[in-house]
């Protein structure tokens, strides 16, 4: 009945890394590395993290009329995503300048370019996306008033999966089509606000349950993650690998148990492919260059 298990809706933007001994201070200028140039943005990471899993997968995005942009189609259409949803122009294509010193700490600038200019009108055009997709991803790297859209315009029995990353407060609208709103420590903290919560994270999934999620993951890195629901609280078991490079697990993680739960696995059930989907990623440098196929998932 569905064309698409997955339809993601979110930002493109090209990574451009230079490894410094040290990061430069205001008014500073210091020597890197040679430059490397990554597909990345959430939204293009989730759509390559569910495709190469196996997912029937579609991005709803905008990218710029540029090179960065091609690089992006690119790295989408060698997944198998389909790019009917791309749009292109508009602004330059989103991009991250970021620097990494030898401990591995960064500093990172994004200018959202075209990722700032997918609007509520794009996704009214792309109704025809949503009508044949089983489960609709996004985030917060595109304007708010795009996600509220994108609620609005789920086909009937569809369910809708949402990373508020970089985290806001959200409409209540947006925070009742949830099923399930998935959350790091920071998101929780910023969504919760002044609301008491404590420092468990059990208690955190409760009371963001309570304010109209159908139902909450709490990811906790190397720890695992949290499911929450009218059932209850579970933990769901972390997978130990040794960690290279955490970049883009949570994305890996979101498209794996967006997927999953299209196919019909409990929210605990999916929850725990999705870790061993993420456990996977972080034993590879990169984002979307470390996520795993069907075999690697198995192979953990
Ligand atoms: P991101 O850095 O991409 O924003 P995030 O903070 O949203 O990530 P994490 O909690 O770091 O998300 O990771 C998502 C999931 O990936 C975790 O819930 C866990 O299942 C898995 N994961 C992440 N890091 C590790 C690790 N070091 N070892 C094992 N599994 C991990």
């Amino acid at each position: 009945m569905y064309d698409y298990d997955l339809l993601v809706i979110g930002s493109a933007n090209a990574d451009l890394v230079i490894g410094v001994e040290r990061r430069p201070g205001a008014g500073e200028t210091v020597l890197g590395s040679d430059l490397a140039v990554h597909p990345g943005g959430k939204g293009a990471n989730q759509a390559v993290a569910a495709a190469r899993l196996g997912a029937r997968t579609a991005l709803l995005a905008r990218v710029g009329d540029d090179a960065y942009g091609r690089l992006l189609l690119d790295s989408q259409k060698a997944a198998g995503v389909d790019t009917v949803g791309v749009l292109v122009g508009g602004a330059p294509t989103g991009v991250a300048l970021i620097t990494v010193d030898p401990s591995g700490d960064n500093s990172i600038v994004v200018s959202p370019g075209a990722n700032g200019r997918l609007t509520p009108d794009d996704v009214r055009a792309s109704g025809s996306l949503f009508q044949a997709s089983r489960v609709v991803s996004t985030q917060l790297e595109i304007p708010l008033e795009t996600v509220v859209e994108a609620v609005r315009s789920l086909a009937p029995g569809s369910r809708f999966v949402l990373n508020p990353s970089p985290p806001r407060p959200l409409p209540t609208e947006v925070l009742a089509a949830c099923d399930p709103l998935i959350v790091n420590e920071h998101e929780a903290k910023v969504i919760l606000g002044d609301a008491p919560a404590g420092d468990d994270p059990a208690d955190w999934a409760r009371v963001l349950l309570a304010r109209g999620p159908r139902s909450v993951v709490v990811t906790l890195g190397a720890d695992g993650a949290l499911v929450a629901s009218a059932e209850g609280v579970a933990r769901v078991p972390s997978v130990r690998v040794d960690a290279v490079d955490t970049t883009g697990a949570g994305d890996a993680f979101t498209a794996a148990l967006a997927w999953r739960l299209g196919q019909g696995d409990a929210l605990a059930q999916a929850a725990a492919y999705a870790a061993r989907v993420g456990a996977a990623a972080v034993t590879k440098a990169g984002a979307q260059e470390s996520y795993p196929t069907p075999d690697e998932v198995a192979a953990l």
